[in-house]
């Protein structure tokens, strides 16, 4: 066994990455699944939509070839609609709630139509706002990820100026640096964030960091409002011994790292467990084995019932080949001059529920040893504590708290999506930055 980079040729690479979420061929086909919608009164797809793009509405401006007025519906509630098209897990939100499904029958594709006038607007760099005089107001926002960048652009088509301060040399935050490579490619993010600043009166800098060469009180000095965007950060440690072996792998830095050198400079073993079961394990689960993997095997303490992934995802790295094994947890990873070589794990039953009306994973006292090369941890991502806790901020267990208007308990400063929340989807994120404009908006009294 072996963990080794170069394993595949190019054409296999652009095969197994190649994007999971294809759009239609042409737009006969877009205007043809326009056509299906039965452009429903109460539109469930809408109500289950964090952003509550009106989805009928954009279906419609397809199906009579407006697809510019299309990309507006959709950017006017979602300005990451584009990237939203190709990441969001449509099938537990607009796509689940698809009348279709109660007809038992295929629900429309909304993703594949959003993404048809979205990819559209950003590859013709459509400008669907013009922006307010500018008002004198200056806001700072910390994180170019989706919050801040929704709450970016709320506020410069308002007029006021939004500077955004990224601690990466990109923005687009998880979207950029963690989520799959054959969902959105990193020429994408890059062209996302360039649509999104391109209304004016958003700059981004980067390489500047809260906490290392920027400080939340020079910025206080400097802003009428700030808006913290700071999402999570590393993943959870699963403080088993064996931990620290050559071969023990986060599952953030690995999605990271294959986005940000390519496919062909990535090391991965021959034998693979991934420890989670929510969406980055599934991503990282699935992109080891299109990275040549020869096995690949998911690690989850609880069972299918309880998993964060979607049915969707969890066929996806099935579809892929990769192994599943319910009620298993970390105990201890084994390995040979310094170099991993198994795995141990508990083997757990279902207990009581717990706070999160989950039935709790309970150990058995047996265990099972799986021969593996390489552990990537994908067993959730903390809050940056340090930094929160460090600060004069109110927080949970490292987490931001803000009140029902974004506010947190620092007069003029905001925050919202994943510091706030611990970490939901890209499009739950879209949606607090959105929150937190409009509350930054009332703060200054341009409501
Ligand atoms: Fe169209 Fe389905 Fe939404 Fe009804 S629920 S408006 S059919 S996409």
């Amino acid at each position: 066994m072996a963990i080794t980079n170069n394993r595949l040729t190019k054409e296999q690479y652009e095969q197994n990455f190649s994007d999971i979420r294809p759009p239609f061929e042409n737009k006969t086909a877009a205007v043809v699944e326009a056509n299906r919608c039965l452009f429903c009164y109460d539109a469930p797809c809408t109500k289950s939509c964090p952003t509550s793009i009106n989805i009928p509405k954009f279906i419609k401006q397809i199906s009579t070839d407006n697809v510019k007025g299309s990309a507006h519906t959709i950017f006017i509630s979602n300005i990451m609609g584009a990237g939203c098209s190709k990441v969001c897990p449509v099938e537990k939100l607009c796509e689940g709630a698809c009348v279709y499904n109660l007809l038992e029958e295929e629900p429309i594709q909304i993703a594949r139509l959003q993404q048809y006038s979205t990819m559209k607007a950003l590859q013709e760099n459509w400008q669907l706002f013009e922006r307010k005089p500018a008002n004198g107001k200056k806001v700072a926002i910390v994180g170019a990820g989706p919050a801040g960048l929704s709450c970016a652009h709320v506020l410069a088509r308002e007029g006021v100026e939004a500077t955004i301060y990224e601690k990466e040399e990109k923005g687009g935050g998880l979207m950029t640096y963690g989520i799959a490579a054959y969902k959105v490619t990193p020429q994408f993010c890059e062209d996302e964030v360039n649509y999104i600043t391109s209304i004016g009166g958003i700059e981004i800098k980067y390489n500047q960091e809260l906490g290392k060469n920027l400080s939340l009180s020079d910025l206080q000095q400097n802003y009428d409002a700030i808006y913290l965007g700071i999402g999570v950060g590393v993943a959870r440690q699963l403080d088993i011994p064996g931990e620290d072996l050559l071969g023990v792998v986060d599952a953030i830095k690995f999605i990271y790292e294959l986005r940000d050198k390519g496919y062909s400079a990535i090391p991965i073993g021959d034998k693979v467990a991934v420890i989670g079961m929510g969406m980055t394990a599934i991503d990282a689960a699935t992109q080891a084995k299109r990275l040549g993997a020869k096995e690949v095997t998911m690690i989850y303490r609880r069972t299918q019932e309880e998993m964060p992934c979607t049915e969707y995802e969890l066929n996806i790295a099935k579809l892929d080949g990769c192994e599943i094994i319910w009620l298993a947890a970390p105990k201890e990873v084994k390995g040979v001059n310094g170099k991993v070589t198994q795995l141990v794990c508990h083997v757990m039953k279902l207990g009581e529920p717990d706070i999160s009306g989950r039935r709790s994973p309970v150990d058995t006292g047996e265990t099972i040893t799986l021969d593996v090369d390489m552990v990537i941890k994908a067993a959730g991502q903390v809050p940056f504590e340090d930094l929160v806790k460090g600060s004069s901020l109110d927080n949970k267990n490292g987490k931001i708290v803000i009140d029902n208007n974004s506010a947190t308990n620092i007069q003029g400063v905001f925050a919202g999506g994943d510091a706030v929340n611990g970490g939901k989807e890209v499009v739950d994120a879209v949606q607090a930055g959105k929150d937190g404009a409009a509350a930054i908006l009332r703060y200054l009294k341009l409501f």
